[in-house]
């Protein structure tokens, strides 16, 4: 039987290229994909800061021409493997990528200013481009967050129209609501798109163009990254401005809930942590607390609990709901994250006064991660509204018990069995629950030991996601 072919663009790839879990969506959807039997090419911006040694990159074509507006740019086409598998990774370069970050303000060229909405706007339209100049035909575009949501108004735009891509469908996977990539309309020229496309028209009369309206009008099917955003998102709320939009789209939204890279992610066989572990040796996992304490200058006490926190320092974490009042807590905290200032600033501020209890680390660290990951005894995730979430899924799978809040795939992936949550967005009920774990920790071992075993135990591969989008691709082909 011929395999379905899907082309997944994205603007993060773990561990090429990421700054959350949109890029560990994109390094670990597709090995589960290919497993299945699909054939998956990734295609993701040749950015700067991709070591092109390390990951063998090999040139495939060069000179590709890529309209903008009226202008045409070169592109150059590479392709790698995605480390330790078969999957292809084609990288387009071009000068728009060529600085050592994903996401910047502003990139200067020659004496050019140019925005992240050009950027990716470019690199959806080489998306395009690459797979025609590779004469390779996709049976589905699987467009991920703002950044590629522009590719299906492309597909309807004349030049793509009745051609190459006339069987192509497409999917928008909606990773957060929260970035929609809003530009002036003067992009619809810059793009080289028709302004008279009945998705355009009906976007500009909001007096711009929302990339992530355009995936959520534009694409075939779209779906989010859990049961409970998908329903949240429709809603006033946690709609982000977009729900009237969503709701047109309400028949053709699903939710699939992602899951982790089981693999990578494996205190078994984790080269990062400081004592490897399992479920037979969970005494171990002690060795990774003891360590990072010392790391970090935490007292070292095998006995007090340590709560992690690994996040992108945003309003959306909900780091503001621990107050200095938490230092009265019988338990240490550590804090791995960058962000917004003034959540890395109230961080900071805690570290600095309660040094004994607070550990902020202020900058963007995997292998630190996962040393917290492994360490901690409990692990926080006060979310203001979540759509999977992926740190607590790794907590469990280390061992750590989750204390988070009950909205998107928090509420999904979290019940009373493996970890503790709350409901209302709000310091107290984060301190009383936090207090509620730190209870059943000192008051019941076997209780605890019984909790963290069973979020252990459980199945977050991508296997049983992996199928769920195959459902979904098949109902468009
Ligand atoms: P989001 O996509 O909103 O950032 P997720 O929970 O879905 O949140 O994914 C976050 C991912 O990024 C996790 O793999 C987490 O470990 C990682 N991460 C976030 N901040 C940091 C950091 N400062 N250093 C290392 N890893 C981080």
């Amino acid at each position: 039987m011929k395999k379905i072919k899907i082309l997944f663009a994205t603007a993060e790839l773990n561990p090429i290229a990421k700054t959350g879990g949109l890029g560990d969506v994109a390094g670990a959807l597709p090995i589960a994909l290919d497993k299945l039997g699909l054939d998956v090419k990734i295609f993701l911006p040749f950015y700067g800061l991709i070591d092109r040694k390390k990951y063998q990159a090999k040139i495939l074509k060069k000179n590709i021409e890529v309209k903008t507006g009226s202008k045409k740019e070169k592109i150059n086409i590479w392709q790698i493997n995605l480390p330790g598998t078969k999957i292809k990774v084609l990288l387009i370069e071009h000068e728009l990528f060529s600085e050592k970050i994903i996401y910047s303000e502003k990139i200067k060229i020659g004496n050019k200013y140019f925005t992240d909405i050009e950027k990716f706007s470019f690199f959806s339209r080489s998306v395009l481009e690459t797979a025609k100049a590779l004469n390779w035909q996709p049976d589905i575009i699987h467009c991920q967050d703002w950044h590629t949501a522009i590719i299906p108004a492309y597909l309807k735009n004349s030049n793509y129209k009745n051609n190459f891509f006339q069987k192509t469908k497409t999917i928008y996977t909606i990773h957060n609501l929260a970035n929609q990539g809003i530009a002036k309309p003067e992009i619809v020229s810059f793009s080289g798109l028709d302004k008279n496309l009945s998705v355009i028209k009906a976007d500009l009369k909001n007096g711009d163009i929302n990339f992530m309206v355009q995936g959520i009008l534009g694409a075939n099917i779209v779906n989010t990254v859990s049961k409970t955003y998908a329903k949240e998102i429709l809603g006033h709320y946690q709609g982000a401005g977009l729900d009237n939009i969503l709701k047109k789209r309400k028949n053709d939204l699903y939710g699939i809930v992602n899951g982790i890279d089981t693999k990578f992610f494996d205190p078994q066989t984790d080269k990062q942590i400081y004592k490897k572990y399992s479920l037979k040796t969970l005494k171990n996992k002690t060795a990774n607390k003891t360590s990072l304490q010392k790391y970090l200058n935490l007292p070292v006490d095998k006995n007090i609990p340590l709560v992690g926190i690994v996040t992108r320092l945003v309003w959306q974490k909900g780091m503001e709901l621990i107050t200095e009042k938490f230092s009265q807590l019988d338990c240490q905290f550590v804090f791995l994250g960058t962000g917004q200032k003034e959540y890395e600033d109230h961080t900071k501020k805690l570290a600095k006064k309660y040094p004994k209890k607070f550990s902020a680390q202020i900058y963007f660290d995997a292998n630190l991660a996962q040393k917290i990951y492994a360490a901690s005894d409990m692990f926080l995730v006060p979310s203001r509204f979540e759509p999977c979430g992926l740190t607590q899924m790794i907590a469990m799978r280390y061992g750590s018990v989750p204390i988070v809040r009950q909205t998107g795939g928090l509420a999904d992936t979290v019940d009373d069995k493996v970890g503790f949550s709350f409901k209302k967005f709000d310091s107290e009920e984060l301190y009383n629950t936090i207090k509620k774990a730190l209870d059943v920790y000192y008051k019941a071992p076997s209780q605890w030991k019984k909790i963290q075993i069973t979020g252990m135990k459980k199945d977050f591969s991508w296997n049983k996601s992996a199928k769920e989008y195959l459902k979904l691709y098949k109902k468009l082909i």
